[in-house]
């Protein structure tokens, strides 16, 4: 059950004068000037329809990368009987050639593609070089060799036997298909829904986020270059809602392995439900939904980390990562310096496409999430509860850009201490220094999300005391840190309440969740 030890791949830093960010401008430079025809992958075939869909930069409206070729309902049965016709080889190859596939595909992502993922990342999804870095060269192909590993582990998890009887587990993929229904914000979680599935035998019928198809190419291109066999993952671009009538009423519809909003999944769950009796099996029901993420500081915090905290894990990414901190608790002893040091901080970041290498902060992924932002800013402007104390500007001439925006709340309560708005906000409520306890309290009623927390504080007996006042309110928790930027392997990432089933992304509970296991006793 030996496979290469799964270790962590290595950031590249994209320093100037550096290969890899040659390598990286010049396929910017590539990418930019084709215009692609992007067909869905089904049973291993290419397709195209009449209905193109334009895709361009979320920084660069007016630019065109291509069109991809939307699908009906058609071509999602289509895709479920490729993937049914391709389970009958695929759930009876062994792990070690399915496992080489993988680790094939991770070596292709670190490599010969990783300029190509990480340039069609940030030309379709506006992330900056650092940002596709983290998440679609490295954290892929950490799912993938980390994925591979975890399997051989549960293949060793074995029953005891006795005198005369040898007692042994079969791990078999689970009977049908699973539907991967991805988010835009990690190209690496785009791939992983799919693959870690189908690295457990399972056949896959994948949907990706109609902003972040441009990137779901890329990693259909790596999955057949590393020999996955045709039908195994079939990538379709139907409408969310045309997918999952189709998938979720087909009686082979085995699991569903999502990422996205917390209203999605419940209502896909509703349906589930409504269709239960068509299924052969009960449906394996694994999701990572939405997030209302904190940070929590005590007077004892040390304010410069603290604030440099703040910034990243509100702002990297536009704040659209679900880690992402959205709500902070500050104590009103220390927000003066707190506040000084993260507008000084905040003074020097740069908003602007990701193709100069000199922007940290990027556009918002479409017009309907800018409108909502903007939405939420206009009215903390316009409101006695709120006051928007850094950014506040928003701009879609060109592209989608929210500048990074600190909104003061005056409530603990203020909307935008409860809902997820996914994008560069985020809500600061100052506590009197003596009211602690109570704002603890607060902070766990204020939101129905549980995914990412962070507390800061140089006191241990605080420490401790929060991290047990919040146990339900984050499955990831940060002592000191930022709480975003978990690493496959070192914190195995996923919530509970409205945030998700919290199966651990790329860990050993995520992966048992997709097979079906069979006990054989036999006696002598
Ligand atoms: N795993 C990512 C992080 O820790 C967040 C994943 C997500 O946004 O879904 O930042």
């Amino acid at each position: 059950y030996n496979v290469p030890v799964a270790k962590n791949e290595p950031v590249l830093s994209h320093a100037p004068g550096t290969p890899e960010r040659a390598e990286l401008q010049a396929k910017l430079q590539e990418l930019r000037s084709e215009e692609l025809d992007q067909p869905m992958v089904i049973g291993g075939k290419e397709v195209y329809t009449d209905r193109k869909v334009r895709m361009f930069p979320p920084h660069e409206i007016a630019h065109t990368l291509g069109y991809f070729n939307q699908g009906d309902a058609s071509h999602v049965e289509m895709a479920i009987d490729a993937a049914l016709e391709a389970r009958e080889c695929w759930a009876n190859m062994s792990w070690q050639h399915r496992a080489s596939i993988f680790l094939k595909a991770a070596d292709l992502l670190a490599g010969p593609y990783r300029a190509k993922i990480n340039a069609a990342s940030m030309l379709g999804q506006s992330k900056n070089a650092f940002q596709a870095e983290i998440d679609a060269a490295c954290e892929f192909a950490d799912f993938l060799r980390f994925g591979v590993q975890v399997m051989t582990e549960i293949y060793k998890i074995q029953p005891e036997s006795a005198k005369g009887i040898w007692n042994y587990n079969e791990y078999r993929p689970l009977e049908g298909f699973v539907f991967a229904l991805t988010p835009f914000n990690f190209t690496s979680i785009a791939g992983n829904l799919p693959a870690a599935p189908a690295m457990m035998g399972n056949v896959a019928v994948w949907k990706p986020s109609k902003t972040a198809v441009y990137s779901a190419g890329v990693i259909m291109e790596i999955f057949k270059e590393a020999g996955l066999p045709d039908g195994v993952i079939n990538l379709v671009y139907a409408s969310g809602p045309v997918a999952a009538e189709t998938v979720l009423t087909h009686p082979e519809f085995a699991g569903i392995h999502f990422t996205g909003s917390t209203a999605v999944f419940q209502s896909i769950w509703k349906t589930i439900g409504e269709n239960i009796y068509k299924y052969k099996s009960y449906p394996r029901i694994v999701g990572e939904t939405g997030g209302k993420d904190f940070i929590f500081a005590d007077n004892t915090a040390k304010k410069r980390e603290l604030a440099i905290a703040m910034l990243r894990g509100a702002f990297e990414y536009q704040g659209q990562k679900c880690s992402a901190a959205s709500r902070c608790y500050v104590p009103a002893s220390i927000w003066p310096e707190v506040k000084e040091i993260f507008g000084a901080e905040l003074a020097t970041v740069k908003m602007g496409p990701p193709e100069d290498f000199t922007n940290f902060v990027n556009a918002v992924i479409d017009e309907s999430s800018f409108d909502k932002l903007k939405g939420f800013i206009d009215r903390a402007k316009d409101d006695e509860d709120a006051e928007v104390i850094f950014g506040g500007n928003c701009d879609k001439s060109v592209g989608y850009f929210v500048e990074p925006t600190v909104i003061l709340a005056k409530k603990p309560d203020y909307i935008t201490m409860q809902e997820e708005l996914f994008g560069p906000v985020l809500t600061v409520y100052v506590y009197e220094d003596e009211d602690m306890d109570a704002t603890l309290d607060l902070l766990d009623k204020t939101s129905i999300y549980a995914l990412t927390g962070a507390v800061w504080s140089q006191n241990r007996y605080n420490i401790e005391k929060i991290a047990k006042r919040l146990e339900n309110c984050a499955g990831n928790f940060y002592i000191n840190d930022k709480p975003t930027g978990a690493v496959v392997g070192q914190q195995p990432f996923g919530g509970a309440r409205g945030s998700g089933t919290d199966d651990k992304a790329g860990s050993i509970f995520n992966m048992l969740r997709w097979t079906a296991i069979r006990t054989i006793k036999e006696t002598f």
